[in-house]
C-alpha cells in the first residue's frame, strides 16, 4: 500500500495571458502553490521564457516544483513576425487578434505535453483571455479555474456590462449608465469601462471568454476578501460559482519579489535605487509609474516633469516613453535632471516595483490603477494618486477613491491607449499634477486619514495571507483539486 507521502502531488497547470500584468501574478501564483506542496506546470513560449529567465533560475535555486514549459507559438501561421509572442510586442487590434488566434492553436501541443507526464495534471488555472483552455481541461477530464486579474468590484461591473449588454443601444460612448443589479448605484460610461475585446473582429473571442467563464469550475483572483467583501459576495452570487481570492499573491512570494525579477529585467541597478531610497526621509517619496503597457507621449511627460518639480516633493519616476527617445532625453537633459537632482530619481525602463513600494521611504504612488499595481500599493499601505488610462482602470479608480478612500484622483476624464496618436490624448496639465501631489503627500486631516486607512488595509492584506481568508482559500483550493482527483 502507498503511504500518504508517496501519493502524487496535486498538479496545477497555469496558463497565463502573455502580457506582463497578466503573467506576473501567475508567476506569484506558481510560487504560492508550489510552496503549499503542489506541483506546477507553467506554460509559456520561447520569447516569453527569456523575459522571465531570472524568475526561472530563482525557482530552481529554491528547489520549487515549478516546471516552466515553453510551447512553440506558430506566429507565421497567423501572420505575426517571429518572436511576437507578447501583447506588448504587437501593434494594433489586428495583431492582438492574431496573437489570440496563435495562442488558441496551442491546444493540441498542450494536451500532448500534459498527457505524456507521469504525474497527470489535476487542474488548469488559466487566464480569462485564454478561453481555449476550457476545451483542454474537458479533454483531459480535469477542472478549469479561470484566473481573473481584476478585483471583485471591477469583475462584477465587467460581468454585468457584458451579461446584460448594457451598452448595446447606447450611441454616445460617454453617456453614463446605471449598472443594473450592482449592490449600490454606480454609473459608468462605455468609454471608461473594460472592453472585454468588444470591438469588431473580436465577437467570437469575446463570446468564448464569456462562455468559458460560465463553464469554469471557479474563479481565482488576486484580491482578498476583507478588501471588498460586499463585491466579492455579489460577484460570487452573480456568476453562481466560488471565487477563490488568493491575494495579495506577491506577498506569499516575498523572497522572490525582493530578490528576483518579476517581469522584465530592471533597467537600473537595484542597489543604486535602494541606496537612493535609503537616503530619503520615511514616507516622503512619491513613486510615479503607469504599469507595464502604457507609453507616455512626450507632451505628457513634460507636464509630469514640471508638475513634479513644482510640487517640491521627492519622487521616483519610472519613464516608459513612446518611441521619441531623443525628445525625452532632451527634456531631461534641459536642466530638469540637474534641478531635481537632490530629490528626484528617474528610471528609464523597468523598475523593481514590488521592492520600491515596500520601502519605508515610500509615501505615495501615482498610478494608472492597474490591478497589480493597486494591490501592491494596498499591501504596502501606500495611498495613491489615481490616473487611469484604459481597460478596467477607471473602475479601480472608483474603488480606490470612493470606496476605500485611499486615493486622490488626478482628474483624468478620457482614456489613453497605446494605439492613440499624441493629438488624440487629453493631456493632464502640470498644475493638476502638482495639486494632486500636494494633496496626497500633505499633512492636513484628509491626508492623514487617507494614510491611516491605507495602513489599516495593509494590515488586513497581511492577515489575509497569514492564516486568514486568502490562506484558507489556497488550502481549500488544493484540497478541492486533490479530492476530485
Ligand atoms: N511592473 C514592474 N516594473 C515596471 C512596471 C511594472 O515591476 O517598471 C510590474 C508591477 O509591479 C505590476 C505589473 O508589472 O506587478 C503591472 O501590472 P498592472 O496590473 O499594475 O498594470 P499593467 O501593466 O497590466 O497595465
Amino acid at each position: 500500500m502507498k503511504c500518504e507521502d508517496e501519493s502524487p502531488k496535486p498538479h496545477f497547470v497555469l496558463v497565463p495571458f502573455m502580457a506582463q500584468g497578466h503573467t506576473i501574478p501567475m508567476i506569484d501564483m506558481a510560487h504560492l502553490l508550489a510552496k503549499q506542496g503542489a506541483m506546477v506546470t507553467f506554460i509559456t513560449t520561447p520569447a516569453n521564457t527569456t523575459r522571465i529567465e531570472s524568475t526561472i533560475d530563482k525557482a530552481r535555486e529554491l528547489n520549487l516544483p515549478i516546471h516552466f514549459v515553453p510551447l512553440k507559438l506558430d506566429c507565421a501561421k497567423v501572420g505575426l513576425p517571429e518572436g511576437c509572442e507578447n501583447v506588448d510586442k504587437v501593434i494594433g487590434k489586428e495583431q492582438v487578434k492574431s496573437l489570440t488566434d496563435a495562442y488558441s492553436m496551442l491546444h493540441k501541443p498542450l494536451v500532448s505535453y500534459l498527457q505524456a507526464q507521469s504525474n497527470l495534471p489535476s487542474s488548469i488555472i488559466s487566464d480569462l483571455c485564454q478561453p481555449w483552455t476550457g476545451d483542454v481541461a474537458r479533454e483531459l477530464g480535469i477542472p478549469r479555474f479561470m484566473f481573473n486579474g481584476f478585483c471583485a468590484f471591477s469583475s462584477l461591473c465587467r460581468y454585468i456590462i457584458h451579461q446584460e449588454k448594457v451598452f448595446k443601444n447606447v450611441a454616445d460612448d460617454n453617456e453614463l449608465i446605471i449598472l443594473p443589479g450592482f449592490p449600490h448605484c454606480i454609473e459608468i460610461s462605455k468609454a471608461r469601462s473594460p472592453g472585454n475585446f468588444n470591438s469588431p473582429g473580436f465577437e467570437q473571442f469575446s463570446e468564448k471568454i464569456l462562455e468559458e467563464e460560465r463553464r469554469a469550475d471557479g474563479v481565482v483572483t488576486n484580491s482578498f476578501y476583507e478588501l471588498e467583501p460586499l463585491y466579492h459576495e455579489a460577484y460570487q452570487k452573480k456568476i453562481g460559482k466560488k471565487v477563490w481570492s488568493l491575494g495579495p499573491m506577491f506577498l506569499h512570494n516575498t523572497e522572490m519579489s525582493a530578490i528576483a525579477i518579476r517581469g522584465d529585467k530592471a533597467t537600473v541597478d537595484q542597489k543604486h535605487c535602494l541606496q537612493w531610497l535609503e537616503s530619503m526621509k520615511p514616507g516622503s517619496v512619491l513613486y510615479v509609474s503607469f504599469g507595464s503597457m502604457a507609453r507616455t507621449v512626450f507632451s505628457q511627460l513634460k507636464e509630469i516633469a514640471l508638475g513634479l518639480e513644482a510640487s517640491k516633493r521627492p519622487f521616483l519616476w519610472v519613464i516608459k516613453s513612446d518611441d521619441k527617445v531623443s525628445d525625452t532625453e532632451k527634456l531631461l537633459s534641459e536642466g530638469f535632471e540637474e534641478r531635481i537632482r537632490d530629490r528626484g530619481f528617474i528610471i528609464r525602463g523597468w523598475s523593481q516595483q514590488a521592492m520600491i513600494l515596500s520601502h519605508p521611504s515610500l509615501g505615495g504612488f501615482m498610478t494608472h490603477c492597474g490591478w497589480n499595481s493597486t494591490i501592491e500599493a494596498v499591501s504596502n499601505g501606500v495611498p495613491m494618486i489615481t490616473w487611469p488610462h484604459c481597460a478596467e482602470q477607471f473602475l479601480n479608480e472608483k474603488l480606490i477613491v470612493d470606496i476605500l478612500r485611499i486615493g486622490v484622483p488626478v482628474g483624468v476624464q478620457n482614456i489613453t491607449s497605446r494605439t492613440m496618436e499624441a493629438h488624440e490624448i487629453s493631456i493632464v496639465k502640470r498644475d493638476h499634477i502638482e495639486k494632486a501631489v500636494l494633496k496626497l503627500m500633505g499633512e492636513d486631516k484628509d491626508a492623514k486619514e487617507r494614510r491611516m486607512r491605507a495602513t489599516e488595509l495593509k494590515q488586513k492584506a497581511r492577515q489575509a495571507i497569514d492564516g486568514g481568508s486568502s490562506y484558507s482559500n489556497i488550502q481549500q483550493l488544493i484540497e478541492y483539486v486533490t479530492t476530485r482527483k
